[in-house]
């Protein structure tokens, strides 16, 4: 695996560029929506899905007629894009406006995971990734759910990441502008849990859901 090919090389800010494995898996893992660009008969398309990455693989998960996952069964090439905003950077000048953020963009191709084992063990991280807690609370796939799910796994061939951290960057002549600059952190945060209407009487809310759980307050 060569994670700094030509390809992945971030060229405007390198600076920002990050290429070793620790940032890039990081960004990976707290993304809960990567964008899979993919090419059906000469044309672009771009999807946005589920990501879990198991050691040097993403895995992502759908519906067997789906083309991103046939592309990605056929082993064609496509690319993986995750990002996460940490905050809104506000410049003294509309111009030096940015965000704060980490992204990374993964190439690679892939294949259809066919063992049943690895199926439904990349279908339990998927959604622990997501959903942290809930494969011990929640009836997991049956043969007829197994079979109506397409798994495949695209290897992480050449990767970069890209984060921006920090204040507004304002030209020097602007600095004594009257305009308040600085950063908005941007926090995500979960709800409070909306019962099913159909949820019969009694049914106490689960552990992953408690105010101590996995999946009360801020994300990570
Ligand atoms: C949330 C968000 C908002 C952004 N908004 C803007 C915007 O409004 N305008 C704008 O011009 N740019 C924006 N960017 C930055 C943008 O993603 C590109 O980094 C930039 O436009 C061009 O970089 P480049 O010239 O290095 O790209 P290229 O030369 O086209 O890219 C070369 C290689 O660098 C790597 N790379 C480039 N960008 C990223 C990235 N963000 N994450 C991981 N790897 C990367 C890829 O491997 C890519 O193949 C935004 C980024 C994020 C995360």
């Amino acid at each position: 695996m060569d994670l700094t090919l030509d390809r992945a090389k971030v060229r405007r800010h390198p600076d920002r560029g990050r290429y070793d494995r620790q940032t890039i898996d990081a960004i990976l893992d707290e993304a809960l929506v990567c964008h899979v660009s993919f090419v059906v008969d000469g044309e672009p398309r771009v999807l946005p899905t589920i990501p879990v990455r198991i050691e040097d693989a993403i895995y992502l998960h759908g519906a067997p007629a789906a083309a991103m996952l046939a592309v990605i069964s056929r082993g064609e090439p496509i690319a993986v894009c995750a990002t996460l905003v940490d905050g809104l950077v506000l410049a003294r000048s509309v111009y030096n406006h940015s965000l704060n953020f980490r992204s990374v963009v993964v190439y690679g191709r892939g294949e259809e995971v066919m063992d049943h084992d690895e199926k439904m063990e990349a279908l339990r991280q998927l959604v622990e990734h997501v959903a942290p807690g809930r494969s011990q609370e929640a009836r997991m796939p049956n043969d007829r759910e197994i079979r109506a799910t397409r798994v495949v796994k695209v290897h992480i061939e050449e990767a970069a990441a890209k984060v921006r951290t920090g204040p507004p960057k304002d030209d020097q002549e602007d600095l004594d502008l009257p305009v308040w600059a600085g950063v908005l952190p941007f926090v995500p945060t979960w709800g409070d849990p909306i019962a099913d209407d159909l949820l019969p009487p009694g049914v106490p809310l689960t552990a992953s859901l408690a105010t101590d759980g996995p999946l009360a307050g801020a994300r990570p």
